[in-house]
């Protein structure tokens, strides 16, 4: 079986094309301790003509699920082109679309297109976004996005803001709930006494996000975007539960500030639905819904429905610099890129880590990603 599916998905280039010689998945606890969701799940591809490419699968819940399916199907990738990403990419989430094709399935297969376009970048001696058409800009700036302001108070808000918008020079910023999925509208005075003292610690005109993290009703939601209106906020992202596409979009339509979601949306079919219930900033993340190939197809369907395109990133590592590539390449890229959980615990594993300058992340212009991984560095930290 395995065999069979290998000689499928090999090529017809007429070529003598290199073949994939194996698929490793494992988890990478960059120090000891490290929380599940601090970890990165890793997808190692190797060919036999040497080359190794690099992808990363969504870091929620560590990405063990995803790396599951991964070596599930890993053995039957052995022999196949790595330049039939595409083909194999739809071949697999057919194969185990019984299981959901949301959430573990998308970031497993993300993670394989991601180390096949850095195969296809290193054979052809070629940055990725020179493949994907050409870069609008190499450069970009990146917003600071600050999580687990539910529990802290207004005072701990300000601080930790100030800190990274000092230490960083960001672009923007965006404050984060992360509070309890369960329960909603529980502290809608708190929430926007908070937003109002960021507000007052910047200025009125930087430029601020509001990430609920779905914690508010429909009504809850239209209260605090009217807040954040007044308070002059950029966006307003996920009011309401992910699941509720149709309160998403109501909530879109009937506030005057844009509404952002899409984040845990992991299929085309599943972004437009979203689109089409209202929203109009979607922010698909490459690590969880389809990879390169899959955030370049959302650029198209953003693109003709005159939707803004801002991808969802947590980790600033190799799925960061992937999504980097696919935001060189869009001709309307209207808000910076995110940057999240800035720390220096996976530079380790880079020659050249993603780190932001000036204000600035510059795309690697190596061939492929462009990140020259240590192996060693990974292998030493993989579990
Ligand atoms: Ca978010």
């Amino acid at each position: 079986m395995a065999s069979n599916d290998a000689e499928q998905q090999s090529g017809s280039r007429g070529t003598a094309a290199d073949r994939i010689a194996s698929v490793e998945a494992f988890q990478v606890a960059w120090r000891p301790g490290d929380a599940p969701g601090r970890r990165t799940a890793i997808v190692r591809v190797r060919t036999e003509g040497g080359l190794t490419g690099y992808g990363e699968a969504s870091p929620m819940m560590g990405g063990e699920h995803s790396l599951l399916v991964v070596r599930d199907f890993a053995a039957s990738l052995v022999g196949a082109d790595p330049f039939d990403q595409a083909v194999i990419f739809d071949r697999l989430l057919h194969r185990y679309i019984k299981l959901g094709p949301e959430g573990a399935v998308t970031g497993a297969l993300a993670a394989l297109d991601i180390a096949l376009w850095d195969i296809k970048g290193k054979a052809l001696g070629l940055p990725i976004y020179k493949l994907l058409g050409g870069a609008w800009r190499t450069k970009l700036p990146f917003y600071a996005s600050i999580g687990g302001n539910a529990e802290r108070s207004v005072d701990d808000v300000v601080r930790v803001v100030e800190k990274r918008w000092l230490a960083e020079t960001p672009a923007a910023i965006k404050i984060r709930w992360d509070g309890d999925r369960t329960r909603q509208d529980y502290d809608i005075p708190g929430d926007i006494a908070k937003a109002r003292a960021v507000r007052k610690l910047v200025g009125d005109a930087f430029p601020l996000a509001f990430d609920a993290n779905n914690q508010y009703s429909i009504g809850g939601a239209i209260r605090v975007g009217r807040a954040l209106e007044d308070l002059g906020y950029v966006w307003f992202e996920e009011p309401v539960q992910h699941y509720d596409v149709r309160g998403m979009g109501e909530v879109a339509q009937r506030l005057d500030i844009t509404v952002s979601a899409a984040e845990q949306t992991y299929t085309t079919q599943a972004l437009v639905q979203i689109i089409e219930a209202g929203v109009r900033m979607v922010q698909p993340d490459i690590v969880k819904m389809g990879g390169i190939t899959g955030l370049m197809q959302c650029a198209a369907i953003c693109f003709a429905h005159g939707v803004e395109l801002v991808p969802h990133q947590t980790q600033p590592g190799i799925g960061h610099v992937a999504n980097l590539h696919v935001l060189a390449t869009l001709m309307h890229n209207t808000k910076p890129a995110e940057f999240a959980d800035p720390d220096d615990r996976m530079h380790v594993a880079f020659e050249n880590p993603p780190i932001p300058q000036d204000g600035f992340f510059t795309v690697p212009d190596g061939p492929g990603l462009g990140l020259r991984i240590r192996d060693d560095e990974i292998d030493r930290r993989r579990s």
